[in-house]
């Protein structure tokens, strides 16, 4: 007789209807809100300009703060440069760092796996952004130990909320500063609302698309694609199968010609002593790299 163990038991899959709530308001807003606006009132040159701001800060504060500084290490830099990227990257509404360089190490850690938070082999949809809406059955401790050592990322966590709040009254005062309630309604619309659910659905298309569509140029272990229409998007970071096979590395886009705007600012910042111990990975291992650095 073959003794048996008990397979570990997983929670059942529950919903999360805090963030169905808050994504559905967003998307309604967007999609019906914003365009209601212009038809009736029309935006100013100052909603476009606030866009336009808003959707780079908030952008690449997650591309060079969240991801590449607070996931992969690939840089460092002094507190009150990770205070200002943990602020921009807080105004895109895409929970704190802790929460998403934590699962982000994890995609990393077991990609294309049940514990892959954005597993893309459940498909588009559920990587794009349906994992979002189920509760975490397999959150681990373990992914948010290293940064929970980092002083300004547990500052950050705590003083999330009024963040996020901040990055949308920001656009509904200037909105009212430049000509009255209206304008600030409007500003706050587009540059605030509009601005929140494109920088979402741009960095979705990374756990989404960069898993599902693109060429596999250096590694073929696991299911990340680049995707250069994506990095147009994404301040560079749709050369994700690069960024798969060497993760460490400060850019995503590794040629001179691949358009990477996030590598452009950290080797910028490091120019002026904003960041140093830049992470590259040197030609010739690209070359002979056999497997991924998973
Ligand atoms: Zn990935
Ligand atoms: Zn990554």
């Amino acid at each position: 007789m073959v003794a048996t163990t008990d397979p570990i038991q997983t929670p059942p899959r529950t919903w999360n209807y805090g963030t169905v709530f808050l994504f559905s308001l967003i998307t309604t807003s967007a999609v019906i809100g914003v365009p209601a606006f212009a038809y009736f009132y029309d935006y100013t040159w100052v909603d476009w300009t606030m866009f336009g701001l808003l959707y780079v800060i908030t952008g690449l504060g997650i591309t060079v703060g969240y991801h590449r500084l607070f996931a992969h290490r690939s840089f460092n830099c002094p507190n009150w440069v990770k205070g200002g990227l943990l602020i921009a990257g807080g105004w895109a509404l895409q929970n704190s760092a802790l929460k998403w360089a934590s699962d982000h190490i994890r995609h990393h850690a077991r990609c294309d796996q049940d514990e892959d938070p954005y597993n893309a082999l459940r498909g588009f949809w559920f990587s794009h952004v349906g994992w979002l809406f189920v509760n975490d059955r397999h959150a681990d401790e373990k992914y948010a130990s290293r940064l929970r050592q980092d002083s300004v990322v547990v500052w950050q966590q705590r003083y999330y909320v009024p963040i996020v709040l901040s990055g949308l009254i920001l656009p509904f005062i200037v909105g009212v500063l430049y000509n009255g309630w209206i304008s600030g309604l409007g500003c706050f619309l587009l540059a605030g609302v509009g601005r929140t659910f494109f920088v979402l659905n741009s960095t979705f298309c990374i756990n989404s698309v960069c898993h599902l569509w693109g060429s596999q140029p250096h590694t073929t272990a696991d299911s990340s694609r680049d995707s250069w229409a994506v990095s147009l998007l994404t301040f560079g970071e749709g050369y994700h199968n690069y960024h798969h096979t060497h993760q460490r590395d400060y850019r995503n886009g590794p040629r001179w010609y691949n358009f990477d705007p996030s590598k452009w600012l950290i080797f910028g910042l490091s120019l002026m002593g904003m960041a140093r111990d830049l992470c590259r990975v040197q030609p010739e291992r690209t070359r002979f790299v056999r497997s991924p650095s998973r």
